[in-house]
């Protein structure tokens, strides 16, 4: 750079800023160089898996060399400390992107990223910060007017990638993007903190006492209500986003209106800082999280995060159980937020992030416990941590003490930095076999679900009964009040029909299942219900207890996974001609996909044999208690066709080891819109209870 230099000028003042130009151009040549040799190193420990990716004693060294040669220059060895340490922060970054290796630019996937908002908002900054050193050649981003529709975008496929706010120091965390990670099928791939500084924004020339109003998100103004309350005779205007605000009065021309919004937002929309640093608080961080379809691949070597969503059993102290699986293991809990369950009252999930990575087994071996303490467990991603990162003491090297080297193992003192092993990469969860998360306990505990406030798998042998179909108020009324007062305590009712005939009785749909939440909540009894497509889970989940899915639909991979976004427990009927072990993969899938409330249902099979509509495969329930720890109910009905052989086959299962039946009960079978010659009446039903009651306790169960 020394080509560039100037002669100096004879004004005092113009020639020292002559002088700091010239020299700011040589520390960022020498910044460059240094990202350069960074760059070569990255490239190295790509090479050679071997070498960790962070020293931190050489951190540490690095860190009292600038202090002691700072104060040996007479410069703040604060100052000193604060500069390498975003030297070294952005340096780590590099080595990172350089661990990605040289892909060709033809394969490389093209970056689509969507965020809310209008150019220069936070969210487009960060983005900007968190693609910094990522390959992001040809990165196209996507404004979008809120998270909802970002999200969309992303799942139906148009964007790579999503940035969402998650969480703010001052305000809080982000509900609806809590809600999003719970309800889609999205990973948690990055994430970034954003300092946000607030300014005040005016055009050009504008003077504070010429401003009568000031626009801002909502929460902006008030994270500057104390600046705010000195303008005196300026009223506040909410609008979407802070950059949306300062972008509106270029357009509007507004000489006397002011925005909230970033510097960088002034520089966008051709507007002057009026006031900076008008924050009531000063540190005011936003986290973001980077959200694709998939997980991402991840070098072992890189520190990452770990995002749970996770909803706990039913019992007291199950919470504390889940953290102290985390605790066991050494992994730092990072943050812990509890959303309520939608329409479960007092029911909470809970959003889990620490430090570690799902390629550790130490990680996996938590996850594969909290299976067993929990209702519903998702992976929402594994990423490389940016936030939170544990720093260095400064002010006390800066005092010339130097941190006393940890004691935690490795000889470097570093916090538990992971080997690296094998060239390995981590993907979010790995299976390592057909059908993992279904299978047997090694210490054989059984799963219990929760069905309202009926727990089946455990001590209680559980009878749901009702209708086939729901046909009018009065039928359904009737049934329920029937297989109430028989001893059942969950109500079933079809009100979405899989016919095999097109032009048999369809269902009542939605109204059908209205009145079938309407007699349950008569007789105090929770409902299940089919559903057949993956559109209806969500309304259905809304309205009944427990989701069937029926013999016909076992292999419907959307449905299942549909399912596994619920919160729903779901009753998973055997496909006719499905084995076991495609009825123990398909339940796979919906525990995949986070839900954990999975029941079991053998319901007969289709062989040659035609006496009964299918043959009822009673060895089905002890094969199922063998290979998994999912509850088990038989429905006799299907498998019998016939009323006067549901009862026999009922009892083969309860000595069999089901947890439970469901059958098929109607008011007047006579008159029945669908399988009435299965269906039992008032009578049957009362007779079966009673027949039942003997074998069920001599099972040590109880009815
Ligand atoms: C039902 O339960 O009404 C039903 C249709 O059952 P399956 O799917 O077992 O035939
Ligand atoms: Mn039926």
């Amino acid at each position: 750079m020394s080509d560039h230099r100037e002669p100096l000028s004879t004004d005092p003042l113009a020639g020292l800023r002559q002088r700091i130009d010239q020299l700011d151009r040589d520390l960022l040549a020498q910044l460059a160089q240094r990202m350069q040799a960074v760059a070569g190193i990255g490239r190295l420990k790509r090479e050679d898996r071997a070498t960790p990716l962070r020293d931190d004693r050489r951190e540490r060294e690095l860190f009292e060399v600038w202090a002691r040669e700072a104060a040996t220059l007479g410069m703040s060895p604060y100052f000193a400390g604060r500069v390498l340490r975003e030297i070294l922060n952005w340096s780590r970054r590099e080595q990172e992107r350089q661990l990605e290796g040289p892909e060709q630019p033809a394969l490389r996937p093209r970056l689509r990223v969507g965020y809310q908002g209008v150019p220069a908002c936070y969210s487009d900054l960060t983005l900007t910060k968190i693609f910094a050193t990522r390959d992001s050649a040809g990165l196209e981003r996507i404004g979008f007017r809120d998270f909802r529709s970002v999200v969309d975008a992303l799942e139906a496929g148009e964007l790579s990638h999503a940035l969402l706010p998650i969480e703010n120091t001052i305000a809080g965390s982000i509900n609806e993007v809590y809600d999003l990670l719970a309800e889609r099928s999205i990973s948690i791939v990055g994430e970034e903190a954003w300092p946000v500084e607030h300014c005040l924004l005016g055009l050009p020339g504008t003077r504070l006492e010429d401003l009568r109003a000031v626009r801002s998100h909502p929460v902006a103004l008030q994270q500057c209500q104390r600046f705010l309350e000195g303008l005196v005779g300026v009223r506040t205007e909410s609008w979407h986003d802070t950059a949306g605000a300062a972008q509106s009065i270029p357009v509007e021309a507004a000489r006397h209106v002011g925005a909230i919004a970033s510097e960088e937002a002034a520089q966008h929309y051709g507007l002057e800082v009026l006031r900076r640093e008008i924050s009531d608080q000063r540190e005011n961080l936003t986290r973001f999280v980077l959200l694709a379809r998939g997980p991402e691949r991840l070098d072992p070597r890189q520190p990452a995060k770990t995002s749970l969503l996770l909803a706990v059993n039913h019992r007291p102290g199950a919470l504390l159980e889940c953290l102290k699986v985390l605790g066991d293991r050494g992994l730092n809990l990072t943050k812990l937020e509890s959303r309520p369950v939608p329409r479960s009252p007092w029911e909470y999930l809970f959003y889990v992030d620490f430090e570690g990575s799902t390629d550790e087994g130490r990680v996996q071996d938590a996850l594969d416990e909290l299976r067993s303490h929990t209702s519903r467990l998702k992976v929402l991603g594994c990423y490389p941590r940016r936030v939170g990162e544990p720093e260095l003491d400064l002010a006390a090297l800066a005092g010339g003490v130097s941190a006393a080297p940890s004691s935690n193992g490795a000889a470097n003192g570093a916090p538990a930095v992971t080997p690296a092993p094998a060239a390995k990469v981590c993907a979010v969860p790995k299976s390592t076999g057909p059908a993992k998360l279904v299978a047997q306990r090694p210490d054989g505990r059984r799963t219990t679900v929760r069905v309202g406030d009926v727990e089946v798998g455990a001590e209680a042998f559980v009878m749901m009964a009702g209708p086939c179909s729901v046909e009018s108020r009065t039928q359904v009324h009737e049934a329920a009040a029937i297989v109430r007062a028989g001893g059942a305590r969950v109500l079933r009712g079809g009100a979405f029909k899989p016919r095999t005939h097109p032009y048999a009785f369809q269902g009542l749909g939605f109204e059908g299942l209205d009145l079938l939440v309407e007699a349950g909540r008569a007789y105090e009894l929770p409902v299940v219900t089919e559903v057949l497509r993956p559109e209806d889970v969500e309304p259905i989940a809304r309205r009944a207890h427990m989701l069937q899915v029926g013999a016909r639909n076992m292999q419907n991979f959307a449905l299942l996974k549909a399912l596994g976004t619920t919160d729903r427990p779901v009753l998973l009927k055997r496909g006719m001609s499905a084995t076991i072990e495609e009825l123990l993969c398909a339940a796979e899938y919906v525990l995949a996909g986070g839900n954990h409330r999975v029941i079991l249902c053998e319901r007969g099979i289709r062989t040659f044999e035609t006496s009964t509509r299918s043959t009822l495969d009673v060895s089905a329930v002890p094969v199922l208690r063998e290979r998994t720890h999912l509850p088990i109910l038989v429905d006799p009905s299907h498998a019998a066709g016939v009323r006067h052989l549901v009862q026999p086959l009922a009892l083969a299962a309860a000595a069999a080891g089901a947890d439970g039946l469901i059958v098929e009960v109607h008011p007047d079978p006579a008159v029945a819109l669908s399988d009435k010659e299965q269906a039992l009446d008032a009578q049957d039903f009362e007779r079966l209870m009673a027949a039942l009651r003997p074998v069920v306790r001599a099972l040590g169960r109880t009815l």
